[in-house]
């Protein structure tokens, strides 16, 4: 392992402004040409909004399934954020690597470029596979579209690690997370007259009033205590409705989230808001007037993971990575969208996920060097075809 190399090529990441708003082919382009150069077999999978692309590269042989590694190329925006140092340009101090992207997740990136040209020596039985997605931290729609190519391909990894920060401890499960938009049209009459008029911010709050009694349910309906809120959550993180003070409002909008446990579909949560809407509350505004709506638009939706699909794959990579735990984590990955196409899936990468999406986000050196090493034991392992990550 050359630690200078894998700094160098960190530097040469983070240098690529892949917010997740702005387009990250650069960056793409700039990683398959470096993974051709050492024999790797690259595919660019372009996505639908223009300037958006996956990577999907195989080192080894490509007739039986292999060991995927997967990370998210985009980062999230640094706007209003106070840094010492320009984001995109990595500063090293005190054994830390600084710049968006760093930990999140750029360091595992960088790390798995740099073990590229060792995997395609090692001359592997079981093949690695490099995915690197688009859009991660918005609405998973790059994984999403992998997912899709490869739960049809005539042959698809038998497991993947993603790299997202986790101080190379192996996490076996995720909640899942979605959200909607809810947009509430109501009847706008002078509010003297409010019995002919239907407030949607008041409509609103009923829905709002319904979710958080909802929450309370779910509570009561089930726990897991491996995540530090240990139940399905419902939330509202933005409203907006409304002129004035004596109109009764035409239309509000709000922001609703759902965070689930493995096993419980987001779905599902909504479609209890949802009946609700239908069965209660629209009645009663239709009852004043027939142009009123609630309608539910979908903004993401990312499935948990489930630690019953990933016993044997954790139970193999834990010694590997020097910790003999396993642990849960609260924040959305893209490893359920693997786990659903039956790829079983971990989540293990070097940084704190404490400093992502933070000014000052870094990376430690010494992490970047643990990952570097647990790479290169993977590689001894699928040079002798001897890693049981099925089950
Ligand atoms: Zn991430």
């Amino acid at each position: 392992m050359d630690l200078a190399a894998v700094i160098e090529t960190l530097g040469r990441l983070v240098a690529f402004d892949t917010v997740s708003a702005r387009p990250n082919i650069a960056l793409i382009d700039w990683a398959a040409e470096r993974l051709q150069a050492c024999g790797a077999r690259t595919q660019v999978q372009h996505g639908d909004e223009p300037g958006k692309a996956n990577l999907f590269a195989t080192i080894g042989p490509e007739d039986r399934p292999g060991l995927m590694l997967s990370g998210h190329s985009d980062v999230v925006p640094v706007a209003g954020q106070a840094w010492s140092s320009d984001p995109f340009t990595l500063a090293g101090r005190d054994g830390r690597l600084y710049a968006r992207g760093s930990a999140d997740m750029k360091g595992f990136i960088a790390c798995v470029l740099e073990a590229a040209p060792r995997f395609a020596r090692a001359r592997l039985r079981m093949p690695v596979h490099i995915a690197l997605s688009y859009n991660e931290e918005t609405n998973m729609r790059g994984m999403r579209q992998l997912a899709a190519q490869m739960a049809t391909a005539p042959v698809r990894p038998a497991a993947c690690i993603i790299g997202e920060p986790t101080s190379m401890q192996v996490v076996i499960a995720n909640k899942g997370s979605a959200g909607y938009r809810v947009k509430v049209r109501g009847h706008s009459v002078h509010s003297s007259l409010r019995d002919q008029g239907v407030s949607a911010v008041e409509c609103a709050a009923e829905i709002i009033v319904f979710a958080n009694a909802l929450q309370k349910r779910l509570n009561a309906a089930a726990r897991h205590d491996g995540f530090e809120f240990p139940h399905t959550s419902v939330h509202v993180g933005r409203i907006e409705g409304g002129t004035a003070h004596n109109i009764t409002a035409k239309d509000c909008e709000f922001l609703l989230e759902i965070r689930t446990l493995p096993g419980t579909r987001s779905a599902d949560v909504l479609g209890e808001i949802r009946a609700y809407c239908d069965d209660v509350l629209l009645p009663a505004m239709r009852a004043i007037s027939a142009d009123t709506a609630i309608a539910f638009e979908e903004i993401f939706d990312t499935p948990a993971l489930d630690e019953r699909g990933n016993v044997y794959l954790a139970q193999a990579i834990m010694p590997l990575c020097g910790h003999l735990s396993a642990g849960r984590v609260s924040f959305g990955t893209e490893a359920g969208i693997l786990q659903e196409i039956g790829v079983p899936t971990i989540v293990c990468g070097p940084g704190d996920i404490r400093v992502a999406h933070q000014p000052d986000e870094y990376v430690e050196v010494a992490q970047l060097e643990a990952c570097s090493r647990f790479l290169d034991v993977l590689g001894e392992h699928l040079a002798r075809g001897e890693l049981p990550l099925g089950g």
